[in-house]
C-alpha cells in the first residue's frame, strides 16, 4: 500500500512515541447469517504494518502490511513497535468498539 492511504484512517500508534504508527484502523461492514436472517454489523479492522512507520522520518514509498485483525475475532493481541521495541496490546473491546461508536453514523 502507499502512504497516501493514511489519510482519513485512524492510526494505531505506539505507546512509547505517538509518531510511531504501528498500523491503521478502519471500520468495515460485515454480516453473519443467523437462523436464515442476515445480520449486518460494523466492526473494526486493524491493518498491521510489518515495520512501524516513524512520522519523524521520511515516509516510506511503500508500506508492507503484515496482516489484518478484525475487532470481534479475538480478545487481545500484542504487537511490537519496530521503531522502539515497545509492545502495545490490542483490546478490541475498548479502543476499537469505542471508535466504532463514535464513527458509526454516516
Ligand atoms: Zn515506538
Amino acid at each position: 500500500m502507499d502512504h497516501g492511504k493514511f489519510q482519513g484512517l485512524k492510526q494505531w500508534k505506539c505507546e512509547g512515541d505517538p509518531a510511531h504508527v504501528l498500523g491503521l484502523l478502519r471500520r468495515i461492514e460485515s454480516s453473519v447469517l443467523v437462523d436464515g436472517t442476515i445480520i449486518r454489523y460494523h466492526t473494526a479492522q486493524l491493518m498491521l504494518f510489518k515495520e512501524s512507520v516513524n512520522l519523524h522520518d521520511a515516509m516510506p514509498d511503500e508500506i508492507e502490511v503484515a496482516g489484518t485483525v478484525e475487532g470481534m475475532m479475538l480478545t487481545s493481541m500484542k504487537w511490537t513497535c519496530t521503531c522502539c521495541g515497545k509492545v502495545k496490546t490490542w483490546h478490541p473491546g475498548e479502543e476499537a468498539l469505542l471508535w466504532i461508536k463514535m464513527n458509526g453514523r454516516r
